[in-house]
């Protein structure tokens, strides 16, 4: 029985995480929940899954008295607070943005085992979220649960000892694939939530169709396989079904396939190296009509570039890049800006503040400030 707080549990991932725990109650108990305002869920998760403790980092509200069994935290620290105190060996940190890299380090610092579904935390504190993660028996301490990441995780493990020569990281291309560049400037944010393939939050879902969440997953890879920025090659196909590849030396490729249900690797991550049932469909073969592979159009979706520049000026760009991003995309989805200027707010932000260190939480926390400042200065906010 494996104890396993959940960091965001009212979330996309969140919920179809409740799901597989739901699933195996004779392998996973639930130890810690946390939400940021949805209270109402997160009251009915607390009911249903009995934890000893949980959080909401948002608005403080009255917790209903049939909930006393349950330690209830408020408040920005509380996320952090749940990683260090809660029970159990895992923490799933599924919460959107930078908010949850000074919870990924505090779990660490107690010694917790991290499943990652926040790849913003990775990219914003890569070097120092590494350096926590490094694991003195062999244990692995930091699981990917991002679906590409997951795949390639998989393809090493089948590896053995073998190093990769290139990663071979698919995308779907996103609901703007196929647009014209300059229609897609002025997409609504309709148009933008409209991810053909996966149903996830609104952040990630603006992030797929502008790409940069591709460029996010770009430096997460680096860090999670330590891997060389030309190691790392996009292949955009649209059917979702590849997960992920890896090419080796001899030339083979080993590859991650299944219908697109982030339960899998959400699960693999929580029972490794197990696999148990998830609920997920089986993958037909002969349903699929065929699998395709495109080149990204670097010019239409710049954020791939980005990603590239960042790992090669290291330090806070990567931070910058994801602070000024998300600034962006919120504003964009307040109907603020428009599509086409997250990608120069984000311009903007790294030509201004790239080369700050990222050394440590303080730092980063500059890095991102400062980043955030000069996004929403371009943006006129
Ligand atoms: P959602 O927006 O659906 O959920 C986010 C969760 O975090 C919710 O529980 C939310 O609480 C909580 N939260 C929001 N803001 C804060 C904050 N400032 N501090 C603490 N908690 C906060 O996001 P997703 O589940 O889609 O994504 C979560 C993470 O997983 C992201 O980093 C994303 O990139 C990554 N990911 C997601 C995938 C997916 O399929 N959804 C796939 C791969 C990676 P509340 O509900 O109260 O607002
Ligand atoms: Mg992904």
């Amino acid at each position: 029985m494996r104890g396993i707080a959940i960091l965001g549990s009212t979330g996309s991932i969140g919920r179809q995480a409740v799901d597989v725990v739901l699933r195996h109650p004779d392998q996973f108990s639930v130890t810690a929940l946390t939400a940021h305002n949805n209270a109402g869920l997160l009251f009915e998760q607390v009911r249903m899954l009995k934890p000893t403790l949980a959080a909401l980092t948002g608005e403080k509200v009255p917790v209903p008295e049939d909930l006393s069994f349950c330690r209830f935290l408020f408040g920005k620290d509380a996320l952090e607070q749940v990683a260090k105190e809660a029970e159990g060996q895992d923490v799933l940190a599924a919460v959107v943005g930078v908010a949850g890299l000074r919870a990924v380090m505090a779990a660490r610092e107690a010694g917790k085992r991290i499943l990652l579904a926040n790849k913003e935390t990775l990219v914003a504190g890569g070097e120092m979220v590494m350096k926590a993660c490094e694991s003195q028996s062999g244990e692995k301490v930091l699981l990917p649960v991002d679906s590409e990441h997951s795949a390639i995780f998989q393809c090493l493990e089948a590896a053995g000892p073998n190093r990769y020569e290139s990663i071979l990281l698919t995308a779907s291309g996103g609901p703007f694939r196929t647009w014209e560049k300059e229609k897609m400037y002025k997409a609504t944010v309709e148009e933008a939530l409209g991810h053909p393939t996966w149903n996830m939050g609104a952040k990630i879902t603006v992030d797929s169709a502008s790409m940069f969440n591709k460029a996010l997953e770009i430096i997460e890879a680096k860090w999670l396989f330590d891997a060389q920025p030309s190691q790392i090659r996009v292949l955009v196909h649209p059917q979702s079904i590849v997960h992920s590849a890896v090419e080796f030396g001899d030339g083979a490729v080993l590859a991650q396939l299944g219908v697109p249900d982030m339960r899998v690797p959400i699960l693999y991550a929580m029972s490794y190296p197990q696999r148990l049932e998830t609920g997920a469909k089986k993958l037909d073969l002969f349903q699929c009509q065929s699998l395709t592979f495109e080149q990204p159009d670097m010019d239409k979706f710049p954020a791939i570039r980005m990603a590239y520049d960042v790992l090669h000026q290291g330090g806070a760009a990567a931070c910058v890049l994801n602070a000024a991003n998300e600034e962006a995309v919120y504003a964009f989805l307040r109907r603020e800006i428009l599509f086409g200027q997250i990608y120069e707010a984000v311009d903007h932000a790294l030509q201004k503040w790239a080369h700050l260190p990222a050394k440590n939480l303080d730092d980063i926390a500059f890095a991102d400030q400062k980043a955030r400042q000069a996004a929403m200065e371009y943006l006129k906010l």
